[in-house]
């Protein structure tokens, strides 16, 4: 009875040490600097050993939301309740952080104990009395009456406690309209995720993969943050839920080291950088395994650690390559800021070293939202510009590939007129040669080359058209006679005038006249029968018989003998036959009294006659 008694004493300075919130009407009373604590370091204290424990051991909050950082202890708390209503009210107990391992609640009324929850995220979700993201306690409080809470928290995560108690079903409203916010919010990193993804299937640009992977990493962290993934996707898997932060972690380790080694080009650019990000990227690989076997505490401090080192890195690339002149690091660069902001008011948080408000609870989301949409949109920056950069290079190669061929096509004409010059300048001279070659330098008739070369031709035609060919061979006479009288000079004269009275009687165009050396010349007349020939011969004698040569006060008269020959050719070597017959009827001409032409039979001639 003593003993009773004493118990009762004990419990009563318990009820009036701890404060007493009093519930009034309205919808919510967030508790705080209410609550009192006790640390129990090795977790080893049962509720009734807590509740023999002296006041002096516990501690009044300072802290609107009580946050212990990353600890192994246990933590107690306790306050209590009264309602000032008269009929008994349900109200409902909100701890809003779904990531704490355990939370064994004991309610107490008039020092008995009423209820016993036991919750946490190593409980599948059903367990739970209220089936909601965060946990929540109903209580059925009496009016006028004391409700003592006490809870026993114990989390391998960081132990942060925010407490509400909330009247009625206004959290029920509550949760509605916070749940619709992160359905939008959800959904839209999804479709950003989804719309990526079909881009990366279209443009098969590998940064638009790593994006894609960076934003579902982010959004399984987030929603496992929030508790939505343990009770929409796996709520029975207490140990993989118990997981999937890490993983989600290591997604956030690896990812957005890939998406900036190859959104920033960093491979290309900085071969040093890129190994350092290829091994913070496969580090996710070593956590994403290490989260299974190792211990939570180890696993999270360490990788929010690497994580700190992957945003440095990741921030610097970004500087190093806007300073490098790359334009789309200037939209990574700022995504990241955001994405850093919210990490560090996340973790600063985490460990205790900021309050636990409506900022630092949603930093993480806000940063990552806001990061999310500015690296689309740097992606997007970044292929619009690429694709100007390419229509430029393509322009300005397309402008140096008809420069270019416009210079081919002027130097491939300058090229045809140089040719066509050398060429007109080469047939000119050629033909200038031939004419030289040709041609007898004194009387500038052909000279005997020439007319060989000629009369073999003629001879062949005439063979092959069984058509006569004529050749009149002829002597001036007395020649020498000139010379020595006269001089050289007045020969040469003499030998020119020859050519060109010569030349002057013979005016079908195949005939033509040569000197055959000497003052000896012949005349070949093609398709002439000896008749022809003969009356060629007879002008050419008249003709010199009615000309003169001139030279200061010297006339002179000059004569000439010839022979004419014609046959039809009875084959192509024949042609000699016909010039020596022509030379022999010359010298008969000469023979029987020079000015005069001497033919073969059928019928003579004279030029005298
Ligand atoms: P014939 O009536 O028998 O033919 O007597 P000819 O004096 O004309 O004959 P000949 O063969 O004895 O003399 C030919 C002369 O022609 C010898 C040479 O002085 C002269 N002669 C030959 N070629 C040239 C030349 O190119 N220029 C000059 N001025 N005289 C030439
Ligand atoms: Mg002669
Ligand atoms: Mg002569």
């Amino acid at each position: 009875m003593i003993r009773y008694c004493c118990l009762l004493l004990l419990l009563v300075t318990h009820f009036a040490a701890a404060n007493t919130v009093i519930l009034e009407d309205g919808q919510k009373i967030q508790l705080g600097q209410q609550i009192e604590y006790l640390k129990d370091a090795d977790g080893m204290l049962s509720i009734d050993q807590v509740r023999a424990l002296d006041d002096a051991q516990w501690q009044t909050s300072e802290q609107d939301i009580l946050n212990f950082g990353y600890t192994s202890a246990t933590y107690w708390l306790r306050f209590s309740l009264s309602h000032a209503g008269s009929a008994a009210e349900r109200h409902l107990l909100e701890i809003a952080y779904p990531v704490l391992d355990q939370i064994d609640t004991f309610i107490y009324r008039d020092g008995v104990l009423q209820n016993h929850f036991e919750m946490g995220d190593r409980l599948p979700f059903h367990a739970r009395p209220i089936e909601h993201p965060h946990f929540v306690i109903p209580l059925a409080l009496p009016p006028h009456q004391d409700t003592e809470i006490y809870l026993r928290v114990q989390s391998s995560s960081s132990v942060q406690v925010p407490m509400a108690i909330w009247h009625g079903d206004a959290l029920l409203e509550h949760s509605y309209v916070e749940a619709l916010g992160r359905a939008l919010f959800y959904g839209a990193m999804l479709v950003m995720a989804i719309y990526n993804l079909l881009i990366f299937v279209s443009v098969r640009e590998t940064s638009y993969l790593w994006y894609v992977l960076h934003v579902t990493a982010t959004l399984f962290l987030l929603a496992s943050m929030q508790g939505v993934t343990f009770q929409l996707l796996w709520p029975e898997s207490t140990v993989w839920n118990d997981r999937v932060l890490l993983v989600a972690l290591s997604g956030m380790l690896s990812f957005p080291c890939m998406f900036v080694r190859s959104f920033l080009k960093i491979p290309q650019s900085r071969p040093k950088l890129a190994r350092v990000l290829l091994v913070l990227g496969g580090l996710g690989l070593v956590t994403t395994a290490g989260a299974f076997v190792l211990p939570y505490r180890i696993m999270i401090v360490g990788m929010l650690l690497c994580i700190i080192v992957v945003i440095m890195c990741c921030l610097w690339a970004g500087i190093v390559r806007w300073r490098d002149g790359f334009h789309a690091a200037k939209f990574y660069l700022s995504a990241w800021i955001f994405l850093l902001m919210g990490g560090i008011l996340v973790i600063s948080n985490k460990m205790g070293m900021l309050p636990r408000n409506w900022l630092t609870e949603n930093a993480a989301q806000l940063g990552a939202g806001a990061e999310i949409v500015l690296l689309s949109f740097a992606l997007a920056y970044r292929m619009n510009h690429e694709r100007q950069m390419r229509n430029q290079a393509q322009k300005e190669s397309a402008d140096a590939q008809r420069r270019l061929l416009e210079h081919q096509m002027q130097a491939n004409e300058e090229l045809d007129r140089i040719v066509r010059e050398r060429t007109e300048a080469l047939e000119q001279a050629n033909a200038q040669l031939t004419k030289i070659s040709s041609t007898d330098a004194l009387t500038g008739v052909m000279n005997r080359r020439a007319l060989d070369s000629l009369f073999e031709l003629e001879y062949k035609r005439a063979y092959r058209d069984k058509s006569p060919i004529a050749i009149i061979m002829i002597d001036l006479d007395h020649f020498k006679q000139i010379n020595d009288t006269h001089g050289h000079h007045v020969g040469d004269l003499c030998l020119a005038r020859a050519a060109e009275i010569i030349r002057s009687c013979i005016r079908r165009p195949p005939d033509n006249c040569a000197r055959w050396g000497g003052e000896e010349f012949v005349v070949l007349l093609p398709n002439t029968d000896l008749d022809g020939a003969v009356t060629v011969a007879e002008t050419i004698i008249a003709k010199f018989a009615e000309s003169r040569v001139c030279h200061d006060e010297l006339s002179l008269k000059m004569a000439a003998s010839m022979g004419a020959a014609s046959h039809v050719p009875q084959d192509a070597a024949g042609r000699e036959d016909l010039l020596k017959q022509a030379d022999e009827l010359l010298y008969v001409a000469k023979a029987n009294g020079r000015n005069r032409v001497e033919f073969d039979n059928p019928r003579k001639r004279t030029a005298n006659n």
